[in-house]
């Protein structure tokens, strides 16, 4: 086709792609599969925040496997979260505030700082738009200070770019050929895989471990029914002995030995990986809850296929694929645990939707609910935390919930 083709054979080729329009168009792509901008990098840095905490692995190995030294930020603490906060706009949430406080933690410490941009992985499995918008974020934020960027799309839906294409064209520019950036996706994805996989096993192991106990606490039922019956209307406090009645009806400590048979208490934890696994996000929510002798289970850490696929008994439409593997999880773990603690980072929109529709919906298990914010100090929560595992705890022993 040249300029001089009639208007009827130029509404041909709006509507159909020439050979050579086709041919102009791989060239193009070709010609940004060939850009090797990044071939100068060595020291690439990854922010410990957001989904770090669900693909950090994966992201590690593939700069590993390219040669690359990879630097990731410390663990967060105020500091962290003050710093980002300073520049952060105030609608940001908790956890992108501290992401940012994140990247300028890594301001020197590499030549370039990975922030990708993740909008979806197909059809409602979409992120966050925070998670996609982020590098023109950190660009915009950091427009003023030596910061390199380096970053990829992955966006199924509309760009058919999916994640294994995204990180080989980014092999690509790092300066290696089409064949090793997909040799060093392949092992990146795959010790992702592992790491899931581990998790989730241990997991499971820790479901079945409290599950028998469980079971032999049940066994030994009628000498704590017995218990119950006679104890006083208040529920006893956690860690405090039970009580048993001797043959002159006075109450008494119970033997150690049925203190020992008291049913394990599982709790189940639904927050993003990054809030859920951040101590410095959920306020400690983890160790307020062990101290108090509950086993924490993460919603985070049930298979994410099977936890994906649940979802969709739960909700035909939720669109974004980390609540929805949250969402799953709760449907498949809710028999093997006794209460369920929602933690979410203020102000967050996917999980303000989401935690609702959780809390009114799934029955049979007491739910606490928490948003946490870096301000509001964890003397409040510790408070609703012990409340909620004194209501479990005389539940068990027979108290006035009944599933
Ligand atoms: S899902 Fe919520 S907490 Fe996470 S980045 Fe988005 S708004 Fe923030």
């Amino acid at each position: 086709m040249t300029q001089t083709d009639s208007s009827a054979d130029s509404q041909m080729l709006l509507a159909v792609p020439t050979k050579a329009a086709r041919k102009a168009a791989a060239s193009t792509v070709a010609a940004l599969l060939s850009r090797t901008d990044c071939a100068d990098i060595v020291r690439v840095g990854i922010p410990r925040a957001l989904l770090y905490y669900r693909y950090g692995v994966l992201w590690t190995t593939f700069f590993e496997q390219l040669g690359r030294e990879v630097v990731v930020s410390d663990i967060s603490d105020k500091d962290t979260f003050d710093a980002g906060e300073r520049i952060s706009v105030d609608e940001c949430c908790l956890a992108s505030k501290l992401y940012l406080g994140h990247v300028q933690s890594l301001i020197g410490a590499c030549d370039a700082v990975f922030v990708p941009s993740l909008a979806n992985k197909g059809h409602r499995k979409g992120f966050c738009t925070k998670y996609q918008s982020l590098p023109d974020l950190v660009a915009n934020t950091f427009y003023d200070r030596e910061l390199r960027i380096v970053s990829l799309l992955v966006n199924e839906t509309e760009e058919k770019i999916d994640e294994k294409s995204a990180f080989i064209a980014l092999g690509q520019r790092f300066g290696v050929s089409a064949a090793d950036a997909k040799r060093a996706y392949r092992a990146a994805f795959s010790a992702q895989q592992r790491a899931d996989r581990v998790a989730a096993r241990a997991q499971e192991r820790l479901m079945a471990r409290l599950d028998q106990e469980r079971k032999h606490a049940q066994d030994q039922k009628p000498d704590r029914d017995r218990t119950v019956e006679q104890a006083p209307a208040s529920a006893p406090r956690s860690g405090a002995p039970s009580m048993e009645p001797p043959i002159d009806g006075q109450l008494v400590a119970a033997r150690p030995s049925q203190v020992r048979h008291e049913a394990p208490l599982a709790i189940l934890l639904v927050a993003h990986p990054y809030v859920a696994h951040d101590p410095f996000v959920n306020g400690g929510v983890v160790d307020v809850l062990e101290s108090m002798g509950a086993s924490v289970l993460y919603a985070d850490q049930t298979d994410h296929g099977k936890a994906l696929h649940e979802s969709f008994e739960f909700s035909e439409t939720l669109p974004w694929i980390v609540n929805r593997e949250l969402v799953g999880s709760v449907t498949l773990l809710h028999a093997h645990v006794d209460g369920i603690v929602l933690v979410s980072a203020f102000p967050c929109g996917p999980d303000s939707m989401t935690n609702d529709a959780v809390a009114r919906c799934i029955q049979g298990k007491p739910i606490l609910s928490l948003i946490v914010d870096a301000q509001s100090g964890t003397a409040g929560l510790e408070t609703r935390i012990e409340s909620f595992i004194d209501i479990l705890r005389y539940q068990q022993r027979g108290g006035y919930l009944h599933g």
